[in-house]
């Protein structure tokens, strides 16, 4: 009796279960159907996040990339990403405010920043940074970059005392989860590039892309995001950016990938949108410069804590010409104004010079890397560096021994101070390596309200957007005026990456009937 009671009662559970999930699957494809069709176009961490987003809106999403693999230059980022009144931040005792991170970005980008953006980036910085640990990411560690008033950068712990590599962990984060769980609404085209858009009726209605064997192929869609990018490595021959609206900057190397051309402020301009800031670039002070291929435009970048552990910069007499600790800016302004070419070559560089113990406080492995990549030279002498400068001994150990009195340059905090046997000691053993300033990030681009949505070129004071096309991430301009703040562009990428997802999934609901 039990056991037949138990029977019917299984199988009617089982046909429910049945029924439930046919119906399940019946009304997912029927959304999916009705849903909206979004095309991202670049999958760094602008076009990642508004695919996701878009996703989670119930869009249909394709995300198109040029290169074979997806990333951009956010898979290169090292510093980490800025939030404030974050829960990392109220665990380290740290006080910060949504005000004083606007006003710190208001400060560094002059008066040329949009204020509306800024606004919305400092005030949903926290909740990008939960967004972001909601795939399992740890952004605990705090440091307090250049121009910041607080604490605010996070990035994740060191792993077997070597930086992880933040950006590289944030892309691979957020691929997994668009490869695995978003794998029915997401398609992901690589090798497959953007080359045209076509506007009907005051909309973006489609655009044209061609793949590696040059084959063109149309997408239409409901919306578009575009995601491509800035133009820190466009030194094309016909239509190059920087030739355009940084002449001067024209012959330095860059830290960006060879994909940063611009593609998308060149495209889009063409359909009539309006550009702010072109002209605004940042210059990093500090890219290394490998001694087998000085002449190399690809740079690697060095991170700024090999200055902030006390790294002492001298040129090629020798001789310190600067706060090391100073701006970017004025770093690089004083590298050019005080350092000379490299033997040999058309770059200018500046050197720098560790002891044993700021190598130590910078941390070995990450030193061990850049050492193999024979971007560090191990000196067992102080002639040995004076022989790579081509200045003499005097005037190196002059520098060193004077290191830390009365600074000429301003600089007020020693992160290390010798004493003065340890000066005979550091005359004998350094590391050394070799930077010049580098192309970094273009501040300028498409202009964008706070909804993310394109906004057309007008002499009207009202903003007229361009339907159907929404931007993120470097290839915008308007949050960081004359200059972008450290961490400011990751964090970018995820909140205007956020709304430009949501905005488009659900901007031609209202038309669709829905
Ligand atoms: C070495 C380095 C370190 C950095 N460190 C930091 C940091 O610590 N913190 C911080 O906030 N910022 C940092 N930045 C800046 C930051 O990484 C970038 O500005 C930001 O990641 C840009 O993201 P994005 O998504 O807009 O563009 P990207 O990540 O560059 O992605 C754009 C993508 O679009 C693709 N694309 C371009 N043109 C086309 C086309 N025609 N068709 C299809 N696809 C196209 C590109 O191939 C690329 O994959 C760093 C930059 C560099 C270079």
């Amino acid at each position: 009796m039990l056991i037949s009671i138990f029977t019917i009662l299984s199988r009617r559970l089982f046909k429910y279960f049945y029924l439930f999930s046919f119906y399940s699957i019946q009304r997912k494809d029927m959304i999916l159907e009705n849903a909206a069709h979004v095309v991202v176009i670049g999958s760094g961490l602008a076009g990642l996040t508004s695919t996701i987003e878009a996703a989670r809106n119930g869009a249909k999403v394709t995300l198109i990339e040029k290169e074979g693999t997806i990333g951009g230059n956010s898979a290169k980022a090292t510093s980490g990403i800025n939030g404030s009144e974050t829960k990392y931040q109220m665990d380290a005792g740290i006080k910060d405010s949504i005000e004083e991170f606007e006003n710190d970005t208001l400060k560094s980008g002059g008066d040329f920043c949009d204020k509306s953006l800024v606004k919305v980036l400092a005030s949903q910085s926290k909740s990008a940074i939960e967004w972001l640990s909601s795939f399992g990411l740890n952004l605990s560690v705090l440091s307090q970059c250049g121009g910041h008033s607080v604490k605010r950068t996070h990035r994740e712990p060191d792993v077997n005392g070597r930086p992880a590599p933040v950006g590289w962990d944030i892309i691979s984060a957020l691929r997994k989860h668009v490869e695995n769980d978003l794998k029915d609404q997401v398609t992901v085209k690589v090798n497959t590039k953007l080359t045209d858009m076509v506007v009907d009726n005051d909309r973006l209605a489609k655009i044209v892309t061609v793949d590696s064997q040059s084959t063109a192929e149309e997408f239409e869609a409901d919306s578009f995001v575009l995601t491509t990018g800035g133009f820190s490595a466009d030194k094309s021959y016909n239509d190059s950016l920087l030739k355009e609206f940084a002449p001067n900057l024209l012959s330095l190397a860059t830290t960006n990938g060879k994909w940063a051309t611009g593609d998308g402020v060149k495209i889009a301009r063409k359909i009539g949108v309006s550009l702010v800031d072109m002209d605004k670039v940042q210059v990093h002070p500090t890219g290394f410069v490998s001694l087998e291929d000085p002449e190399n435009h690809q740079k690697f970048l060095a991170p700024e804590a090999l200055r902030g552990h006390g790294g002492i910069l001298v040129n090629s007499f020798g001789k310190r010409f600067c706060n090391e600790l100073g701006l970017r800016d004025e770093v690089t302004g004083s590298i050019f104004s005080n350092c000379s070419r490299l033997k040999g070559s058309q770059t200018t560089v500046a050197y720098l010079i560790l002891d044993e113990k700021m190598a130590k406080d910078f941390g070995k492995g990450a030193l061990e890397f850049y050492i193999k990549k024979k971007l560090f030279l191990v000196c067992s002498d102080i002639s040995q560096v004076a022989a790579v400068f081509g200045c003499k001994v005097e005037d190196l150990k002059d520098t060193i021994l004077n290191y830390g009195k009365d600074d000429k340059f301003g600089k007020k905090t020693f992160p290390r101070l010798f004493s003065l046997e340890e000066k005979q000691t550091f005359c004998k053993i350094d590391y050394l390596t070799i930077f010049t300033p580098s192309i970094h990030y273009t501040m300028g681009g498409i202009r964008i309200n706070a909804a993310a949505e394109v906004l057309k070129e007008s002499d009207q004071a009202q903003e007229i957007p361009i339907k159907g096309l929404f931007a993120a991430g470097e290839v915008t301009g308007g949050v960081h005026g004359k200059n972008r703040l450290a961490g400011n562009s990751l964090l970018e990428c995820v909140v205007f990456g956020r709304i430009a997802g949501r905005h488009a999934a659900l901007s031609n609901s209202v038309s669709r009937g829905f």
